[in-house]
């Protein structure tokens, strides 16, 4: 015989996703997030099954905001406060949304139990693909979950997309601490030099810390979010460490650790037929320098490659910083795989496909021919005329019989893997320190303390 427990003691597990809750003017999703940890654990019976998690979606959408980050909070809670802690998160999003605002549309999605094989794909979708909130409507739909959206109600797709991405794969954290109101659109008061400390004693444990070439602090944004800065590293106890370890002259509101797909390239495709290549997807290609590096004003290097049987323009742009005299040393036939993003082209021309980085599989020699010198007086020999061979301007030395000389130049770029300077990368990149750290995850308990209040 199986006895029910009575309802106030029967427990479901909910996922929620939180979207486009934001504007250019300010707030910020994660920010939501945050506050609702707080009131969903002072509600008691609410126990988090995960750390809350950002969720990066295609990041070649044109109307995302920033850098389209959806949220997710996992939670397990007694039945009986289903509808407060709806009422609850609801709350948090028409207080803490931007609502009004224009391409600021905000929705929250709510399902009991686990994301289905469905939402999972369509999840994966929103990495790479471009989704329609109807797509996002009639899986809420049949899901059962439960959904609330405003505006163009578009929001649905990243909070859909939130719930159904549950990081079993490669994933980093983020430690977010945030500003008070008051503070939010000044400043941010961070102290540099505590930055690059604690950038030399984690990383790589931690990344994208600091970006070293343009001098530029990274942590920090730089906008009227109330973001305070961020610490991006492989595990929750490193990322706290290294937050207690930077200085800042203002008081911080609040913070919490994220588990996020930062870092992890988790949005790249290799695509292998013509028919896969969109405008505003994420491209991985390999293929065969077809066209020379070509420099324009502003410092942006383009080149032409050959792939899956027709020509792409590669850019890679100015704030890209040195990666860009790696693409302006390569030659015709090398062979390389690029990885960016596809832009929409103009009519009648290439497909540009925006860099996010490269690798280069095979260099070609670079091969100088020019004449030969003068065996007397050492001058670079001039023709005499065709098939009259060679004379010396200087020292009038004929030499009928000799022939141009080949020689195989260094190259100053090697076979491997090249990034752009951190400052542009985009948050899923994958940097360089973070090759041999993928990693599963394995439901490691919740670390002592990861949000305040
Ligand atoms: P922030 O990074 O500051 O939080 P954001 O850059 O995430 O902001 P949003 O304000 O969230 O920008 O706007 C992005 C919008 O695009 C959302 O409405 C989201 O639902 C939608 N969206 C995200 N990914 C896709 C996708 N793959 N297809 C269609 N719509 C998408």
């Amino acid at each position: 015989m199986t006895t029910r427990l009575p309802t106030r003691f029967q427990t479901v597990q909910l996922h929620i996703g939180i979207d486009d809750t934001d504007s250019t003017k300010g707030g910020c999703t994660t920010y939501i997030a945050a506050r609702l940890v707080e009131k969903l654990t002072s509600l008691g019976g609410v126990r988090f099954t995960d750390y809350p998690n950002i969720i990066r979606l295609n990041p070649n959408i044109p109307y995302k905001t920033r850098g389209n980050a959806a949220v997710a909070l996992r939670v397990e809670i007694q039945r009986t406060l289903y509808d407060v802690v709806q009422e609850t998160a609801l709350d948090e999003i028409e207080t803490g949304s931007h609502i009004g605002q224009k391409g600021t549309d905000p929705a929250v999605v709510i399902l009991m139990g686990h994301p289905t094989p469905e939402i999972k794909q369509f999840s994966r979708k929103a990495l790479c693909d471009v989704l329609s909130e109807r797509d996002a409507v009639k899986l809420v739909r049949s899901s059962g979950a439960s959904a609330a959206a405003y505006g163009t109600e578009l929001g649905l797709v990243g909070a859909l997309a939130a719930v159904g991405q549950t990081l079993t794969q490669d994933h980093t954290f983020e430690l977010i601490a945030y500003r008070r109101k008051e503070n939010c659109g000044s400043p941010r008061q961070v102290d540099e030099a505590s930055v690059v400390r604690m950038d030399k004693m984690t990383s790589p444990q931690t990344f994208n810390n600091y970006d070293y070439e343009n001098k530029r602090m990274l942590i920090a944004p730089h906008g009227p979010d109330p973001v305070l800065f961020g610490i991006r590293g492989e595990n929750a106890e490193i990322v706290t460490e290294a937050f207690r370890m930077v200085e800042v002259r203002e008081p911080v509101e609040r913070w919490a650790v994220f588990r996020t797909n930062h870092g992890t390239d988790a949005h790249l495709r290799v695509l292998t037929e013509n028919s896969e290549v969109k405008p505003n997807r994420p491209a991985v290609l390999r293929g065969v320098v077809s066209g020379r590096p070509n420099r324009i004003p502003g410092g942006h290097v383009f080149f032409d490659l050959s792939a899956i049987g027709r020509t792409f323009t590669c850019a890679a742009y100015e704030p890209t910083g040195q990666f860009r005299e790696t693409i302006a040393n390569l030659l015709l036939g090398d062979v390389v795989t690029v990885y960016g993003g596809v832009r929409e082209s103009a009519k009648g021309r290439s497909v540009t496909i925006n860099l996010e980085k490269i690798l280069i599989h095979q260099l070609v020699d670079k091969v100088r021919i020019e004449n030969p010198t003068c065996p007397v007086c050492g001058k670079r020999l001039k023709s005499a005329g065709r098939r009259q061979g060679y004379r010396c301007e200087k020292c009038s030395l004929k030499m009928p019989d000799s022939t141009k000389r080949t020689t195989t130049e260094m190259r100053p770029i090697g076979t491997g893997l090249y990034v752009p300077t951190p400052k542009a990368h985009r948050h899923l990149t994958k940097p360089l320190c973070r090759y041999g750290q993928e990693k599963v995850w394995d439901h490691h308990p919740a670390i002592g303390r990861w949000h305040r209040p």
